[in-house]
């Protein structure tokens, strides 16, 4: 059976909901550039968070923020300027720019050919030879707009990382093995951009550079490959909809690599990737600084470089991942105000519930004998703890179905019971079945429950 592609009606969710609009839409639009609306922003927050407390909430992992802004001699030492460039083609007659690797994947430019895709213009001929183009933004420092003024909107966090390994080894007086983690954004210009949030020009990424002894970096490149891969399970992503793919032709600095890949709707495509970084980075930039990146180990008396494994994981596309994997369209029987029954198609985000952006909405069921008030009052009591939504306006039907489409995973309703025995209605937004509490235990049954 035909897989049908659901990214189209996420998107248009997104839109609706509040999780992503496209960059200055009342202009055009800007290629390649999202913004995150009010639940998006929640979201990416609460993702952002569990990789932070899994990663950081260790003894031996610290945090850092370094500048996005670097001296340019980072990225000449880290083999940027040279190499990080991909080839790139020219149509001679759409005019269009082609990354010469995607062509199978990339769709012709040419209007007249909708559906087609670049690879079959490339075998007719109809491109130039390939060029490579290097992906790093570059702008200027200063007043002045000459060469001595470049510098690069950085392409990756791990660089801020290298730089700072001794400031961070002895501010936190940490010995190998130990890691420094980052979450911030990192810029490509990517010569295509596609699949909604999949490969942007801005994006976020959430990196962990674990330095180790050189005779150890198996044994730790197989322990992080399972702790990430586990981290995408434990949030809600069916292990069978992940791929494990090993490199055989390796980057520049790799001595192995493997991408953790999301099953999306057009394919298997990378989320995370989890490299052998051996000592290339901090040798390079013992060379290009003179400042010695090296570790003393007291116990055997040696010093060495140590190797790096890294996690490289893009916050933005783990969310499109999230995001579609959570989308579903469930039919679901509907009770008719005459007492008859029909069927009605529900949409909902069963999203892992620390990533849902509201985590419960409160209804009064009517809007009279004093329950707007109680809703109100819950309301503000559960906001101390959790992001939460009051809503009192139309059929508590049509609310729920709302709240279904946002992913908020609990629905509280007020109704004439609450006023004589302090119960309200808690409804869950997989199963939709309703239970009974008592009010005063609505903090901490959520809370239980959203951990
Ligand atoms: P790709 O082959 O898809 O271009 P990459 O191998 O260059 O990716 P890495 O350099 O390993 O990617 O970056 C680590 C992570 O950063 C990726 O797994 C991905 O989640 C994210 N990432 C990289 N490029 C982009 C992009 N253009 N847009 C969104 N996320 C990105």
């Amino acid at each position: 059976m035909a897989k049908i592609d659901i990214t189209e009606k996420v998107v248009s969710l997104a839109k609706r909901r509040g999780f992503v609009f496209q960059s200055s839409e009342i202009y055009g639009g800007l290629n390649g550039c999202w913004d995150y609306g009010p639940l998006g922003v929640e979201m990416l927050n609460n993702i952002k968070q569990s990789w932070w407390k899994e990663m950081t909430y260790r003894e031996n992992i610290e945090g850092i923020d370094a500048a996005i802004l670097m001296h340019p001699r980072v990225w000449e030492a880290s083999g940027h300027v040279e190499n990080f460039t991909d080839p790139m083609v020219d149509c001679k007659e759409c005019k269009g720019r082609f990354r010469a690797d995607q062509l199978e994947e990339t769709d012709c430019g040419n209007k007249g050919y909708k559906g087609r895709k670049a690879i079959k213009c490339h075998q007719e001929g109809k491109f130039t030879e390939a060029r490579n183009f290097n992906l790093m933004f570059k702008t200027f420092v200063g007043p002045l707009e000459d060469s001595s003024n470049v510098v690069y909107l950085r392409p990756e966090t791990a660089q801020g990382i290298y730089v700072n390994f001794l400031n961070v080894k002895e501010a936190s007086r940490q010995k190998l093995p130990f890691g420094i983690a980052q979450i911030g954004k990192a810029f490509r210009n990517e010569i295509n951009t596609k699949n909604f949030l999949f490969r942007t020009r801005e994006f976020e990424q959430m990196e962990m550079q674990f330095f180790i002894r050189p005779d150890e970096d198996e044994k730790w490149f197989e322990y992080w490959k399972e702790q990430r891969v586990n981290w995408f399970i434990k949030n809600g992503i069916p292990k069978e909809k992940l791929n494990i793919h090993v490199h055989e032709k390796l980057a520049h600095y790799a001595k192995a690599a493997v991408d953790i890949e999301y099953e999306f709707p057009f394919g298997f495509g990378e989320i995370e990737g989890i490299h052998n970084r051996t000592d290339f980075d901090l040798k390079r930039h013992t060379e290009y600084s003179g400042k010695k990146l090296e570790y003393f180990d007291d116990q055997t008396k040696e010093r060495f470089t140590p190797f790096v494994i890294e996690t490289s994981a893009g916050a933005s596309r783990s969310f499109m991942a999230f995001l579609l994997n959570s989308y579903d369209e469930e039919e679901v029987v509907k009770e008719n105000s005459d007492g008859t029954k029909s069927t009605e198609v529900r949409t909902v985000l069963h999203l892992h519930p620390s990533f849902a952006p509201i985590k419960a909405a409160v209804f009064p069921l009517v809007n009279r004998d004093g329950m707007q008030d109680i809703a109100a009052n819950i309301t503000e009591d559960l906001r101390n703890y959790m992001r939460v939504f009051y809503d009192d306006s139309g059929a508590v039907g049509r609310r729920y179905r709302r709240q279904d489409e946002c992913g908020t995973p609990y629905c509280i309703t007020v109704d004439s019971e609450t006023l004589t025995n302090n119960t309200v209605t808690i409804r869950d937004r997989d199963t939709m079945a309703q239970e009974r509490i008592n009010k005063d235990n609505l903090v901490e049954f959520i809370l239980k429950k959203i951990k």
